[in-house]
């Protein structure tokens, strides 16, 4: 008997220490209290076995190895309770019970050593045990009270405090995991039990101490090994039961073993019970994929719900065994609804512009570019739109109402091409459609615009509105370079307000060329003095020269003389005009200061100035600073202005005007009668010289009720203190009715055309 509890007292002692060492390598907290455990395991054994095999008079050695003995049931239960903290999470931050156990555990101690002395807790004496005949002998303990009841109250208290920690753990834990605690504690309170039938039986052999170990075995196995049976599967099931995602999986024979509610609720079986239904389902798959071996494959499908899609992304993947044989398969079912309509959403808005709802530029190139390529026999073309003049219509009329006429336009194209052609705005008044050759019809559409986009109840302003059409010859060219060639037909009709639709051939893209040529020839000739001043004469009725206007030429060093209505339209384009402008005027001012010392003093000469002057220029500055310099009198240089010019910020322009007259500069309404120029503007402008456009007067057939027009507005003007000046006088009997009409000066090339300075002066003794 006594052999039997130490040899296997000893393996287990040797079993702990291997499983100390071997715990060495993890590092976990938890460990340490574990390693802790096994240590004072391993030593209350120890001094149990040592105590249980002292020899006869010994007695001194068996006292101090059962106080040692007692003692470290007490570590024990402390060292427990180490672990128990770890291991439940319980008194994380708490050590006033480590504190307590401490405490007591150290007082126990102390009084067990004292027990050596005073014996006031047990003795030790010479037994024979018997069982029957005469088993073995030993020292057996003999307890003395109240001295042994306080141990055993410090320990069975501490120890049940252990127990309720687990317990309280094993009740709060979800179910799966109950069990971890469960084992413990079943084993602690088997250990309770031994060890009180031990305590009071009176045995000498502490059997108990077997069962310490094998609770410290049961701890290590269950802290650290063991994974409760089913909890990786039902943890997995658990995850893939909620995934957002549907989960279909069928075994080898096509028989449905899971569904996951997503699933059910994507095919709208939420409520089914078996899987019949999913079974056909596959069944009906696997016949769709025919003979053909099975493979993995995603694809997308769309479900109409109303009036809303829903998109869903389906997987189906093959489930292999280790050696690659097939064992079932699954599908995986995504709701993609949310993202492609988010997606969709964004591309709508990359795509389309805001305001109309029609594609924008990206959409439009896009689109153009897809048609062309998926269908490049069907002959097209590309037509340009453009509104004519629209910063000024939403000057005049307020950024609200220039919305509504793009708005309007989009609507017009709506209306017009419903299926299989592509429109876009391209930019602020700029659209483009791509449409096959034979439903461009410049009649219709023509047509359509001049009475559709004329602005609602306005009598005077009529929205004008342009086109450029390009034959689409080579459809693989990018769809840009198809816009700008549709754009570069408009430029040509530009200022020509009879004129709706012109047409891209390749001379315009040669002038195109030449354009971009002269732009970037500008700062060069600007510094060559390739621009010159003409004069043209302006003669008063009785023939004598009043002055002249001053029109610039470009004398290119290659090219030679290129008029202005080559490059003026380009420089207002690209914001050079005014360095241009004040290039003139300088030229001016220095000729009339010429002709001042000269004795000229009466002449005049008048200079243009270009609406995109007031936008970058002080024009009062420059003006007032020119005649300063050059010392000359301002009603010498008169300033000829376009309506126009003054349309946009009206008032200010308006004052400005006012303030260069009262200097004392005269101001011309230049082109009067032709564009936009409405009687209207004499009413607002103080000007002190209109000058009339023929070109107004020689385009219309009546030529009876031109010159009724014309009688009156001279009549008007005069009446109103304006002097009236006419250009493009080209015939005697234009000079004669004039004069009759009552016009004070005429300039043309009845006269003159515009010639160099010296030429100007040589011919009308200018010396
Ligand atoms: P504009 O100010 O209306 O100038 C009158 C234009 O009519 C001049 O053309 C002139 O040569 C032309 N002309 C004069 N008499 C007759 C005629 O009897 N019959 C015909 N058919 N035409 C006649 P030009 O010099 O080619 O200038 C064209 C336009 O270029 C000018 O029109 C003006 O708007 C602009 N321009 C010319 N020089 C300057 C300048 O220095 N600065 C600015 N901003 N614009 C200028
Ligand atoms: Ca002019
Ligand atoms: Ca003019």
């Amino acid at each position: 008997m006594i052999q039997g509890f130490c040899i296997t007292g000893i393996i287990l002692v040797v079993f702990m220490a291997v499983c100390i060492v071997m715990m060495g390598r993890i590092k976990k907290e938890i460990v340490n209290t574990m390693r802790f455990l096994f240590a004072v395991a391993i030593l209350t054994v120890l001094c149990n076995i040592a105590a249980v095999l002292t020899v006869e008079g010994e007695e001194y050695f068996a006292m101090l190895m059962h106080g040692l003995y007692f003692a470290l049931t007490d570590w024990l239960v402390v060292a427990l309770f180490y672990f128990a903290k770890h291991y439940t999470g319980y008194f994380d931050k708490n050590k006033t019970v480590v504190g307590i156990f401490s405490f007591f555990s150290i007082v126990d101690t102390i009084s067990l050593l004292a027990n050596l002395y005073f014996k006031h807790i047990f003795y030790c004496e010479w037994t024979d045990i018997y069982q029957g005949t005469l088993e073995y002998s030993c020292y057996a303990v003999h307890t003395r009270m109240p001295g042994y009841l306080s141990h055993i109250l410090i320990v069975y208290s501490m120890a049940l405090f252990v127990m309720g920690v687990f317990f309280v753990k094993a009740r709060n834990t979800i179910k799966l995991y109950r069990r971890k605690y469960d084992v413990i504690l079943y084993s602690f309170v088997i250990i309770l039990g031994v060890n009180i039938v031990y305590r009071f039986a009176n045995i000498a052999i502490d059997i108990s101490v077997i069962f310490y170990v094998l609770l410290a075995i049961a701890i290590g196995y269950f802290g650290l090994l063991y994974i409760p049976k089913g909890l990786t599967a039902r943890l997995l099931s658990f995850s893939v039961k909620d995934m957002s995602m549907g989960i279909l999986c069928f075994d080898l024979v096509g028989n449905c073993i899971y569904v996951n509610d997503m699933a059910k609720r994507l095919f709208g079986q939420a409520q089914c019970k078996d899987y019949e239904f999913f079974e056909k389902y596959y069944a009906d798959w696997l016949e769709e994929q025919g003979d053909e071996e099975l493979v993995d494959t995603t694809w997308r499908e769309q479900q109409i719900e109303g009036d809303k899609i829903n998109y869903y992304e389906t997987k189906f993947k093959r489930l292999l065994d280790d050696d690659g044989n097939f064992v079932g398969a699954y599908f995986s079912i995504v709701d993609m609804t949310e993202e492609i309509t988010k997606y969709e959403r964004e591309r709508y808005r990359a795509t389309h512009d805001e305001l109309t709802g029609i594609f924008n530029r990206v959409g439009f190139m896009e689109q153009a570019h897809m048609v062309l390529e998926n269908d490049p026999d069907t002959k097209r073309c590309i037509m340009y739109v453009d509104v004519k003049d629209f910063k000024l219509y939403n000057d005049m009329f307020g950024v609200e109402a220039g919305d509504k006429l793009l708005i309007k336009i989009a609507g017009i194209m709506r209306q017009e091409y419903p299926e299989n052609i592509v429109y876009g705005r391209l930019s602020g008044d700029r659209f483009a459609v791509c449409m096959p050759v034979e439903r461009f019809d410049e009649q219709r559409i023509t047509d359509y615009i001049k009475t559709a986009a004329a602005k609602d109840g306005n009598d005077v302003y009529h929205v004008h509105i342009q086109l450029g059409i390009y034959f689409i010859t080579d459809p693989t060219m990018d769809v840009s370079v198809m816009c700008d060639r549709a754009r570069i037909a408009i430029q040509s009709i530009k200022s020509d307000y009879q004129k709706y639709a012109a047409y891209y051939d390749e001379k315009l893209g040669d002038q195109l060329y030449k354009e971009k040529k002269l732009i970037s020839g500008f700062e060069e000739a600007m510094d060559d003095g390739q621009f010159r001043m003409y004069l043209q004469p302006q003669i008063a009725a009785d023939g004598t020269l009043l002055g002249a206007e001053a029109l610039v030429r470009w004398m290119h060093p290659v090219d030679g003389l290129i008029p202005p209505i080559a490059f003026i339209p380009l420089f207002e384009q690209t914001g050079y005009i005014h360095k241009l402008d004040m290039c003139v005027w300088e030229l001016a001012c220095r000729q009339l200061a010429q002709w001042k010392k000269m004795g000229r003093e009466e002449l005049h000469i008048s200079v243009n100035i270009s609406a995109k002057d007031f936008y970058y220029i002080d024009l009062y500055e420059t003006f007032t600073g020119l005649v300063k310099k050059y010392e000359i009198a301002p009603k010498n240089l008169k300033l000829e202005i376009t309506e126009t010019a003054v349309m946009t910020e009206m008032s200010k322009q308006l004052k400005l005007l006012d303030r260069l007259r009262e200097f004392g500069f005269h101001i011309e309404i230049d082109d009067f009668g032709s564009g936009y120029s409405s009687l209207n503007t004499l009413k607002d402008m103080n000007v002190d010289v209109v000058k009339m456009d023929m070109g107004f007067l020689k385009k219309t057939e009546h030529q009876d009720r031109s010159r009724i027009i014309m009688d009156a507005m001279i009549a008007m003007s005069k009446k109103l203190g304006i002097a009236v000046i006419t250009e493009g006088v080209e015939t005697e009997e234009q000079v004669a009715f004039l004069r009759t009409a009552g016009c004070d000066m005429f300039q043309g090339y009845y006269f003159d055309k515009p010639m160099p300075v010296e030429q100007f002066e040589e011919k009308y003794k200018v010396s």
